[in-house]
């Protein structure tokens, strides 16, 4: 090893889900829409002028902010925005978590809060989820440097009512709370309101999933005006120029055009519920999801064996090899015609009769 290795931040990555580049495939892994985003959205980009690339974008993301801002009935400085809820949610670790006091999120979650944590070398707790894979806001009251959990939490879609939000929230006035709202438009309510009433609440979600603009990586944070001037202070610290102009313009053409979002979501959640039953009969058991994927385990064959089973036959979903949920498959919610391709294979390898 070199000397100067010695002095190199080291650190274990988050490992996203594979993104392969086959023609045919039945792509299940990583929570994208299976829909297109709003027609609204491809007119704005047609619209765009290349020479405007010449100059650097908006530093505030205005145009999108303000969008932001309207349609969640906020002022616009509660908004902040970023390069995907990754980029928001790695800002506000480095903003607001920096006591000596440990973090605190479930042992059950997404995979990349511990990383961060390493990162910033902010020391952290897991705190379990119950039998049900539930979060019990009572074992989040104790001396804490911060909170974050999902909600809807992933991988297993459970969700927490507003009232436990809210219970975790004032049970620590003390330190910054974020809830994560990557999935919350497919069934859950937002603590969006309760940013009013609470200052130490920071609210993050996406336009990855229910807005299907993976590609385009735009996510925001809704807190009091107090939080967000302080998440601006250190992202000027970073980097001025977060988002680019196109992500800036599509982001607020795809808010104009709300019908076609609640369409949208409407479809997922109505296939969604329709695989539930499905996986049952097939004797998975899964709790309700929330989300736009389900989390589930057989009871004949392991979820390991599953996954490679289907890999062999171009679909892929994601399998988390970690204590509790080994034996687990996260499903994303397809179109129904990729669900069924995906029951009709669960059945040849469960052995299962149509
Ligand atoms: C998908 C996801 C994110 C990140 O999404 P971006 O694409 O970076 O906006 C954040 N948190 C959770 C829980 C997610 O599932």
């Amino acid at each position: 090893m070199k000397r100067w290795e010695d002095n190199v931040r080291r650190v274990t990555p988050y490992v996203p889900g594979e993104q392969p580049k086959l023609q045919k495939m039945i792509k299940l892994n990583t929570n994208e829409n299976p829909y297109p985003p709003s027609p609204e959205v491809e007119k704005t980009l047609r619209q765009m002028e290349t020479d405007q690339m010449r100059l650097y974008p908006d530093p505030a993301a205005g145009e999108l902010v303000r969008a932001i801002a309207e349609y969640y009935g906020v002022k616009e400085s509660q908004v902040f925005v970023g390069v995907g809820s990754d980029d928001v949610l790695a800002m506000a670790f480095l903003t607001f978590f920096n006591s000596d006091a440990p973090i605190l999120f479930p042992d059950i979650t997404y995979s990349f809060y511990d990383v961060w944590a390493d990162t910033f070398r902010i020391p952290y707790r897991t705190i379990p989820l119950n039998d049900r894979f539930e979060i019990c806001p009572q074992d989040y009251r104790m001396n804490n440097g911060g909170i974050i959990f999902p909600n809807p939490n992933a991988p297993t879609g459970a969700v927490l009512p507003l009232d436990a939000v809210e219970q975790i929230v004032s049970s620590s006035p003390d330190s910054v709370v974020i809830v994560d709202e990557a999935y919350v438009d497919f069934g859950a309510e937002s603590a969006v309101g309760l940013t009013a009433k609470y200052d130490n609440l920071l609210v993050v979600q996406t336009f990855s999933k229910s807005r299907s603009m993976a590609g385009m990586r735009i996510g925001f944070a809704i807190g009091s005006e107090i939080l967000i001037r302080y998440l601006q202070d250190v992202k000027y610290s970073f980097n001025s120029y977060t988002m680019n102009r196109t992500a800036i313009a599509l982001g607020a053409a795809a808010l104009r055009d709300d019908a076609w979002f609640r369409e949208t979501v409407a479809k997922i959640e109505a296939t969604r519920d329709r695989t539930q039953k499905e996986l049952r009969r097939m004797g998975f058991s899964l709790h309700d999801s929330c989300a736009n994927f389900v989390f589930a385990s057989h009871g004949e064959m392991s979820a390991a064996d599953i996954f490679s089973a289907l890999r062999e036959r171009n679909i892929f979903v994601r399998y988390f090899n970690r204590p509790r949920i080994d034996n687990y498959l996260r499903i994303t919610i397809g179109t129904d015609e990729e669900m069924d391709q995906l029951f009709a294979a669960l059945r040849e390898i469960l052995g299962l009769s149509a």
